[in-house]
């Protein structure tokens, strides 16, 4: 299960397969991060008010010592927060300990909906080989979602 992380990392350049760690992980997994802000009902985890998934982010509370593939309970290492609590948490003002008081008063059904996250393999794209491009551009221009491009779905 575990080198399923370590394939994650092609796309980064760094060659250090296995050793990835959460922040890397979510740098390549994007997608994952806006599972995880959906988990926590689009709420951030600190003020709890609502934000629209693409303004939420992942706050990593130990980067350097947040290995994902040697975690049992990944999710344990992160918090999902609004831009401002996420500014606010990057200064020295906020110690772990009151980051990890927010992390155990989670509800038990959100870390476990946001470990199946962190812990599930990414299926690979292939993309579809008999289309034709323009045919594509067609339905997405006469199908009144032109903006799937810029949200992301
Ligand atoms: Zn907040």
């Amino acid at each position: 299960m575990t080198k399923n992380f370590a394939e994650g990392t092609g796309g980064s350049g760094q060659g250090n397969r296995g050793e990835e760690d959460l922040s890397c992980f979510l740098r390549a997994h994007p997608v994952k991060t806006r599972r995880l802000a959906r988990a926590c009902g689009c709420r951030c985890e600190h003020c709890g008010f609502s934000y629209p998934v693409n303004l939420l982010s992942v706050h990593i509370l130990n980067p350097q010592g947040s290995p994902l593939h040697s975690e049992s309970n990944p999710q344990n290492a992160l918090l999902v927060l609004c831009p401002a609590c996420l500014s606010f948490f990057a200064t020295p003002e906020v110690i772990r300990e009151q980051k990890m008081v927010l992390v155990r008063l989670r509800p038990k059904d959100t870390s476990q909906a946001m470990r199946k996250i962190l812990v599930t393999p990414s299926r690979p794209y292939t993309p579809p080989e008999s289309r034709d491009w323009a045919e594509i551009f067609g339905e997405l221009m006469t199908g009144g979602a032109p903006d799937l491009c810029l949200n992301g779905g």
